[in-house]
């Protein structure tokens, strides 16, 4: 039996409150559950205004569109990330500009975004990654000296904090941004199957947010419009979902750090480089990420086309037939051959990011997870350096 690399588990009023909305018959984006969950789920990350979206991405795409910034613009991002980040810039006509990642935390290099600015920089996308936060101080000080505008992606950090020397206080991954992206897929802490949200506490973003994602209708007539819209609505009965698991998620934090605990320990000594966590941040382990530490360094040149000669790639087959799926890191934007083909980041090289490309991987750790699969994940792990 396969030891899936996520299954989401649900505990709580999930049932109850969706099968409220099919009782009630309020079964599309409007509903009392849509409005408790925007609200909850704002509060709980901090901020004043949540807009409930269709997905992550979408979340994305609409944060960045919404700002309305001159074509061309530059928005400063990771170069280890999914592709719906740089999307959401291309898509909307800017330029992504790209900095390398953290060889520990994996989260973007603080270090290298001043060097990256130029007369079109217009706004940062610091994300969040596998559950730990971005050193947010040094990205909202060279945003507010810029005069940039920061899109958060939280979207594998639901929970996650970060300590602002700055602010003198621990502050929740989301809070952070002028607009905070969340996606509520499958394997998200809190999921609603698929969905997102963003957050701002801006009145007349959250305003533009709401217009945005619903066809820019008009309150009155509802059928004119003035700009393009998207249908990036949530339904009730996703919301519902949400507002149900929220109830819990310090439970499901909780069982996440637990869990990575127990891999931790059960990995000691393996030439793997485990989770990590900065002082100045509350992981929350999203995935449990391991990246391997031995390996010939010639591999680090194979191109994406020579994907299943990565180490990890070898690694993770000799799981898979041993019945454990795994999950790769992300490849890094810049060797996106979307991006490539669209004349972005030509000649640019990110060696972390690459590096992590083709030696890392993450271990099934959804809610689901029992203690004795990880045991035999581990295990099958561990065998592998016998
Ligand atoms: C999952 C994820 C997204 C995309 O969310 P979807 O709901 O799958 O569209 C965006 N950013 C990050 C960092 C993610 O992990």
């Amino acid at each position: 039996m396969t030891i899936p690399v996520n299954e989401p588990l649900m505990t709580g009023n999930e049932l109850k409150y969706v099968t409220d909305c099919i009782e009630t018959n309020w079964i599309s984006s409007a509903g009392k559950y849509l409005e408790r969950f925007e609200t909850a789920w704002a509060e709980y990350c901090g901020q004043k205004h949540g807009i409930g979206v269709s997905n992550g991405t979408a979340a994305l795409e609409l944060a960045v569109e919404i700002l309305a910034f001159p074509k061309g613009s530059e928005i400063i991002m990771p170069s280890f990330t999914i592709i719906s980040c740089g999307q959401a810039i291309v898509k909307n006509g800017y330029v992504p500009v790209l900095v390398d990642c953290d060889p520990e935390t994996y989260c973007m290099d603080t270090s290298q975004i001043e060097s990256k600015i130029t007369k079109r920089t217009v706004a940062i996308m610091p994300v969040h990654i596998y559950g730990h936060s971005c050193d947010m101080d040094p990205i909202l000080d060279i945003a507010s000296r810029y005069k940039l505008m920061v899109i958060e992606d939280a979207a594998e950090a639901h929970g996650g904090e970060y300590f602002s020397k700055k602010a003198k206080a621990w502050r929740r991954c989301g809070s952070f941004g002028h607009l905070s992206c969340f996606s509520f897929y499958a394997n998200k802490i809190i999921t609603t199957g698929e969905g997102g949200m963003v957050l701002t506490s801006d009145e007349k973003l959250a305003e533009r947010l709401r217009k945005h994602r619903s066809l820019c209708f008009l309150k009155s007539p509802r059928f004119l419009h003035y700009h393009i819209g998207n249908n990036f609505r949530m339904t009730n009965i996703q919301a519902a979902l949400g507002l149900a698991q929220l109830e819990y998620i310090d439970k499901t934090i909780k069982r996440k750090i637990d869990m990575a605990k127990k891999y931790s320990d059960l990995l000691k000594g393996l030439p793997l480089q485990l989770p990590t966590q900065r002082g100045w941040a509350k992981n929350v382990i999203w995935m449990y990420s391991v990246a391997l530490k031995q390996f010939e360094k010639d591999c680090l040149k194979l191109s994406t086309k020579e994907y299943e000669k990565w180490p990890n790639y070898k690694i993770m087959d000799r799981l898979a037939e041993q019945g454990v799926q795994t999950r790769p890191f992300f490849i890094g934007m810049h060797e996106q051959p979307i991006f490539q083909g669209l004349g972005y980041f030509k000649d640019e090289s990110y060696p972390v990011t690459e590096r992590l490309a083709r030696t890392g991987f993450y271990l099934p750790s959804g809610q689901a997870i029992t203690d004795a699969q990880i045991d035999k994940t581990a295990a099958a792990l561990k065998g592998l350096f016998q």
